[in-house]
């Protein structure tokens, strides 16, 4: 078991790469909590978790709030004794997040708020709980768009997850030499309701998969399979990465026909 004895609070468990990343932890042995805006979705993967044997806990939380935070590592610890991994996975994309140019104000503060401010609050009051802990692993969700630009735009999305992975960099290099590590999880495009949501229009759709090696989405598990190993202590010198899990999007310039 890969994750045993590990207390790991992953954000936004209750759908998509946050669900199958919580249910692979509690496979590999770790406790997790499972946070997550929506309590319904959320407390469904802590009961898939025990019907199959694992450990979790479901905490409801707002993770551009910093109350609820607060609150979701005090139970954390409360909970399970301590942290161990924190994956600040929880994010969103708005359908009216476009270009710059039309892109209103309220859209870029919520956005900026749930995506990037979030795993500012996630970091604050998470890393004093893993330094209780002697130390772990912060996996910071970012995106393929954090590197490469897009003509089908998405501008408070792009811009989050550009601020979640500089920030992840600077964590990395602060908190090195307390034993903590930090690294930004790149996915490209995974089939999650996420993604139905961004690339609801057909023609757009076929516009991202044009530009994807593989001429696929990457499945959710795929991601979780990433988060594993930098969650886990075969990622011990992996530190302050840019960890693209993008089957090769950004390496293309041009894809095969
Ligand atoms: P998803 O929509 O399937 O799941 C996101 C989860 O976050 C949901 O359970 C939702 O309830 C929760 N959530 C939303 N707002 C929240 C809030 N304010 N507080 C707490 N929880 C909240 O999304 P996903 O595709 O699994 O995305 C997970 C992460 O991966 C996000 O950060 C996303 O930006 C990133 N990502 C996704 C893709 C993709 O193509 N799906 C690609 C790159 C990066």
């Amino acid at each position: 078991m890969r994750l045993k004895d590990k207390v790991a609070l992953i954000t936004g468990a209750g759908s998509g790469i946050g669900r199958e990343t919580a249910l692979l932890f509690a496979q590999e042995g770790a406790q997790v909590v499972a946070c997550d805006l929506n309590e319904t979705s959320g407390k469904a993967v802590v009961e898939a978790i025990e019907q199959s044997g694992g450990q979790a806990a479901f905490v409801k939380a707002d993770v551009s709030k910093t109350a609820d935070i607060k609150g979701a590592i005090d139970f954390a610890e409360a909970t399970y004794g301590k942290l161990n991994v924190l994956f600040n996975n929880a994010g969103i994309f708005h359908a009216n997040d476009g270009s710059v140019l039309e892109t209103e104000e309220d859209i870029w503060e919520l956005t900026i708020n749930v995506n990037l401010k979030s795993v500012f609050l996630g970091c604050k009051y998470g890393i004093p709980a893993l330094l209780r802990s002697g130390g772990g692993s912060i996996i910071n969700t970012a995106s393929f768009v954090a590197i490469v630009g897009a003509a089908t735009p998405q501008i408070a999305y792009t811009a989050s997850k550009g601020g979640v992975l500089a920030m992840t960099r600077e964590i990395a290099v602060e908190f090195a030499r307390q034993n903590i590590r930090a690294n930004a999880l790149c996915p490209g495009p995974v089939q999650t309701p996420l993604l139905d949501e961004l690339l609801a229009d057909p023609a757009r759709r076929q516009r991202r998969l044009v530009h994807i090696p593989p001429g696929r989405f990457a499945q959710a598990p795929e991601i979780a399979n990433a988060a594993l190993f930098l969650a886990s202590d075969e990622s011990s010198f992996v530190n302050g990465s840019t960890f693209l899990v993008d089957g090769g999007i950004t390496a293309a310039y041009v894809t095969p026909e």
